[in-house]
């Protein structure tokens, strides 16, 4: 690995964890890990101790930490221009967005930062599209959403989620979402009134523990969307862009969809990037000054963007994936283990479910940490494993070595 940490910068692990600790809001509990370096699949701390990233920062790095086009990309960029606001055209967003409408078929891209602010852009344009073209009563829109999601953690975004602990404090919260239990088609028709505006879904729920719908779901909702006037928008934040062996998730039902959240790898694991795509009569609704962001669409985010396209492109990431996942996901399943409950996911996006009788999944992501292997629980019981796109089969089979063990252990 290529190190060029200065030694006056560098500290070691219980230090940099001691300061985090000491200086930081203690509003996440991460893996006892320091990252120092990293490169492709591989991440290393201030030590020495390599390990493999089955995390992939939630999937925003499917192209591989550093992967060299993407640098290459950030730093050509960065010798040019970075920042002009939106007050100022940049040569670098059209391009960018041009690009990424070519690859997901949508008409126009609306550029922010952060997965949840394109969330936002997906509400707010889906309110103005019900007032402004379904013809719903001002301040009536409704916006149907799935048990269990994560969109994000704006305090809107918060405010229709169903888990206890996102909420608890952050009160009062947005009105205007209606909450249906995720995969029940039937619940869902019960839910359309007519001031619906919206569908807004995970085609496969990441942070609730890879939970995958029943086959024809998203088309059953592809169809009350229709029925009923309402916009079905997925958020492929983390299922986008390769992850679950199809460019995005909802591919898997042959639907198309009517907007799309975009973030995570859209950044190839170096900025964040994050988009609203939709077609033209629904992003016609912005008009100049109604939405922004003073980073969203910056040059130096859009190079790096453009990049970490190409790369899913030229080294077709998205093949990989469903190839990769298909074998790993037979192996997974052939291990037999008094813990697991169920093995679910599609492509490269796994849960491991444990059996509440065997603990939680934590200390199973402990004993791989041991090993090598980076992996975190989402919720108590679920282990997800998401490696960067890149990796190799042998690579895969070096974990699956290790998963074996710690899963088979008594
Ligand atoms: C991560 C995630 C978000 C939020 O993205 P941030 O960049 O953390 O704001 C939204 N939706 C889904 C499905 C995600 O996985």
């Amino acid at each position: 690995m290529n190190k060029k940490n200065p030694a006056q910068l560098s500290v070691g692990s219980q230090e940099a964890i001691d300061l985090a600790e000491q200086w930081g809001a203690h509003n996440y509990h991460p893996l006892e890990v320091v990252v120092a370096n990293a490169e492709g699949v591989w991440v290393e701390d201030p030590e020495g101790n390599r390990y493999m990233d089955m995390l992939s920062a939630y999937s925003a790095v499917n192209q591989g930490h550093r992967h060299p086009r993407v640098i290459g990309a950030l730093i050509e960029q960065a010798q040019r221009v970075t920042l002009t606001s939106r007050a100022f055209h940049n040569d670098r967003l059209g391009p960018f967005l041009k690009q990424l409408c070519a690859l997901t078929g949508f008409e126009a891209a609306l550029p922010m930062n952060t997965g949840a602010e394109a969330v936002e852009t997906a509400i707010k344009a889906a309110r103005k599209w019900g007032y402004k073209v379904k013809g719903v009563p001002d301040g009536q829109a409704e916006i149907i959403v799935a048990t269990d999601n994560f969109h994000g953690r704006t305090t809107t975004i918060v405010g229709f989620s169903t888990e206890a602990q996102y909420r608890d404090g952050f009160g009062p919260f947005t009105p205007g979402f209606r909450i249906v239990p995720f995969g029940d088609a039937d619940a869902l028709a019960a839910a359309f009134n007519a001031n619906t505006v919206a569908f807004l879904i995970e085609p496969i729920q990441g942070e609730a523990g890879i939970n995958v719908p029943p086959d024809g779901y998203l088309a059953r909702a592809r169809a009350l969307c229709d029925q009923h006037n309402a916009l079905l928008i997925a958020d492929e934040i983390q299922t986008g862009f390769g992850r679950t062996g199809r460019m995005f998730a909802h591919e898997w039902e042959g639907i198309s969809v009517d907007g799309m959240c975009l973030g995570k790898a859209l950044g190839g694991g170096v900025l964040p990037v994050s988009a609203f795509v939709a077609d033209k009569r629904v992003m016609d609704v912005f008009h100049p000054g109604d939405h922004g962001s003073t980073f969203g669409g910056n040059p130096l985010g859009a190079a790096v963007a453009m990049a970490a396209l190409d790369v899913l492109i030229d080294e077709d990431l998205t093949a990989r994936a469903a190839a990769l996942g298909d074998w790993f996901m037979a192996q997974l399943l052939e291990i037999d283990s008094p813990h697991v409950q169920e093995v679910r996911g599609r492509g490269l996006l796994i849960g491991v479910e444990i059996k509440e009788s065997s603990g939680r999944a934590g200390p199973f992501c402990d004993r791989l940490k041991e090993r090598g292997l980076l992996c975190k629980e989402t919720h108590a019981q679920v282990i997800r494993f998401a490696p960067p796109l890149v990796i190799t089969k042998d690579e895969l089979a070096w974990a699956l070595g290790h998963i074996r063990e710690v899963l088979t252990a008594p």
